[in-house]
């Protein structure tokens, strides 16, 4: 089974969100409304870019069930009254003039629960909100799962540069994987696509490895204890979102490591699928902590699974064995 179409379909509903959601982070996220810890833009943000893929999605794939983030609920309320008519405008900005009903429709397309004997998409219309708000890191995560598989994920990355170590570009990047097909990166700016691929590092002492900004979604003291062990010297690269999964990909780091703050948290997979496939075709790794396969046929979240590591491949053992050999917490 092919997937082009559902590629280009995707690609291309993730493409219009990406410039949706770099308008409204340059419009709506002031330092005003940081330091009043305002959380419209990313509000407005996260219900248009999913309305928006919806819509696209549902166009061309109608019978396709959608996992997403949001729902229209609260936008209902009649106190949010003024951002319900924000999300209309803004997602018309990209669907023509449909009426609210229509936007609102789309939004609670996203409304499957999951499953093992079937074919949905799951999509996290913004990832990494903090980094969003900060004007940083932020990911729009698409992908498509057929019984339990993930096999294509698309990763839109408006801020995330070329290269981590170049900063002068500014375009911003798409990434997807296809299953058996490799993974590839395309210039926001120049629509230029190149195929990518995992690091060659196999000495864990020069490797490098990244993680939440967030303490609270990922230990950064279980980390540091792990990298000890595997006597990492560089600093961790700290970054919002499935960015990470994208800095892994193309061969800036080494390691991803997300490793649990409590007993209760289960992973969503909306925030893993298209990450996941994308290390995969890179040539990379994906387990949780215990080395066990990632499980996305549970429904909405990872019930089976404990945290995330993402490698090259060619460190993943070291990096378990290290995990156990600290004993981390949870
Ligand atoms: P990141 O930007 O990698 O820190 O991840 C952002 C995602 O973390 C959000 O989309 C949330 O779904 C998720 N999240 C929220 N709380 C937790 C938690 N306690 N542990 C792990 N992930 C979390
Ligand atoms: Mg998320």
């Amino acid at each position: 089974m092919s997937y082009e179409k559902e590629l280009e379909i995707g690609f291309n509903a993730v493409e219009k969100a990406c410039k949706l959601c770099s308008e409204i982070q340059q419009n709506l996220v002031t330092r005003d409304t940081l330091t009043k810890e305002d959380k419209s833009p990313v509000t407005v943000a996260d219900y248009s870019a999913q309305a928006v893929i919806c819509f696209e999605l549902d166009k061309y794939f109608p019978n396709d069930p959608i996992m997403a983030e949001e729902d229209s609920s609260d936008l209902m309320l009649p106190e949010n009254e003024t951002l319900k008519k924000n999300v209309i405008d803004y997602a018309n900005t990209l669907l023509g003039d449909q009426n609210g009903f229509t936007i609102l429709s789309s939004i609670d397309r996203g409304n499957f629960n999951g499953g093992k004997s079937c074919r949905f998409w799951t999509l996290d219309p913004i990832d990494g909100t903090k980094g969003f708000l900060r004007n940083d890191q932020y990911a729009i995560a698409l992908s498509l799962i057929v019984n339990g598989e993930v096999v294509l994920g698309i990763l839109g990355c408006p801020n995330l540069q070329a290269s981590l170590f170049n900063t002068s570009s500014n375009s911003g990047s798409i990434l997807y994987g296809l299953r058996r097909n490799g993974s590839f990166i395309q210039d926001m700016k120049t629509s230029r696509s190149s195929r990518i691929k995992v690091d060659d590092i196999t000495d864990t002492k020069e490797a490098a490895f990244c993680e939440s900004l967030e303490s609270s979604h990922s230990s950064h003291g279980d980390s540091e204890k792990i990298s000890e062990v595997l006597g990492v010297t560089k600093k961790p690269i700290r970054v919002d979102s499935q960015c990470k999964y994208a800095i892994i990909s193309r061969g800036d780091a080494s390691i991803y490591m997300r490793l649990p703050t409590g007993k209760d948290y289960q992973e969503k997979i909306w925030d893993h699928a298209a990450g996941y496939i994308l290390v995969l075709e890179s040539g990379g790794v994906v387990t949780d902590i215990h080395g066990y396969a990632l499980d996305f046929s549970q429904g909405r979240t990872l019930s089976k699974n404990r945290g995330i590591i993402a490698t090259n491949g060619k460190v993943h053992t070291e990096v378990l064995r290290a995990i156990e050999k600290v004993g981390i917490r949870y």
